[in-house]
């Protein structure tokens, strides 16, 4: 009997849903916060600071599933709850600015444990990586070629300034098909938030799911993760394998 492919019911269920014939993956569209640093933690402890200064109810276990959006969104969202309004542009840039601050004061970052492994292997396989964040913060941003050496060229960053529409549109993984010249059926995301996962579905790329906080598995497949994976070291394991599973399994 010939063994089962792995992850070949995922694939071809995503190939059916997408009216795909294969993946053939050439391109990885990669998330920064909370996928390749352990910075949601901080992220969330420095808006709920700040929200709460400014007078919102909110918890700090909520921004975790508002991760991926832009600072103006969030910002947005819980105003519009709050007061029943949207914030001023002089509003948003004060308070995102401020808890860029907040975020500072918080012991550093640390990469995610088992990214550059994975990043590594996508290098070795010849795959091209594009860096895809909803932040429009330098502080780690700046740091990315420091922390991982050879992986990400200058002009293959996508950030909250080049679009138009935060995640969970998929314009933002758009744009970085377009930058690495690839269509939906030659990319794949990698994505630890339920919004960053929506949004990449949306683009129409084979979008990976991992959790590495809060979030439960079920939610990432539920907001269109073909595959999930509970944690990066275990993801950075398995790429291998789903790689050539990718390039095994079609619908022709
Ligand atoms: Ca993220």
């Amino acid at each position: 009997m010939i063994p089962p492919i792995p992850y070949a019911t995922e694939i071809l269920r995503f190939l059916e849903r997408h009216h795909f014939e294969r993946v053939t993956p050439r391109a990885a569209l990669i998330d920064m916060d909370g996928t390749l640093y352990d910075s949601m933690p901080n992220h969330t402890a420095a808006w709920h600071r700040l929200m709460t200064e400014a007078g919102v109810n909110c918890t700090r276990e909520e921004f975790y599933l508002y991760e991926g959006r832009t600072g103006r969104s969030t910002i947005n969202t819980l105003f519009r709850r709050e007061f029943n309004r949207e914030a001023t542009p002089e509003e948003c840039e004060r308070l995102y600015e401020r808890k860029t601050e907040y975020f500072r004061e918080l012991p550093p970052v640390t990469p995610m444990p088992g990214a550059l492994d994975m990043l590594t292997t996508l290098k070795e396989a010849g795959i091209a990586r594009v860096l895809v964040t909803g932040s429009g913060q330098r502080s780690l941003i700046d740091r990315i070629s420091a922390d991982f050496p050879g992986i990400f060229s200058d002009d293959r960053i996508i950030t909250s300034r080049d679009v138009n529409h935060g995640k969970p549109h998929p314009e933002p993984f758009i744009k970085a098909m377009q930058l690495a010249r690839v269509r939906p059926s030659q990319a794949i995301v990698i994505e630890n938030a339920p919004l960053g996962v929506e949004a990449g579905d949306r683009s129409g790329a084979f979008t990976i799911g991992i959790t590495t906080g809060p979030i439960p598995e079920e939610t990432l497949r539920e907001a269109g993760a073909a595959v999930v994976f509970p944690s990066m070291p275990d993801f950075a394991r398995s790429l291998p394998v789903l790689l050539l599973s990718l390039l095994t399994v079609n619908r022709i």
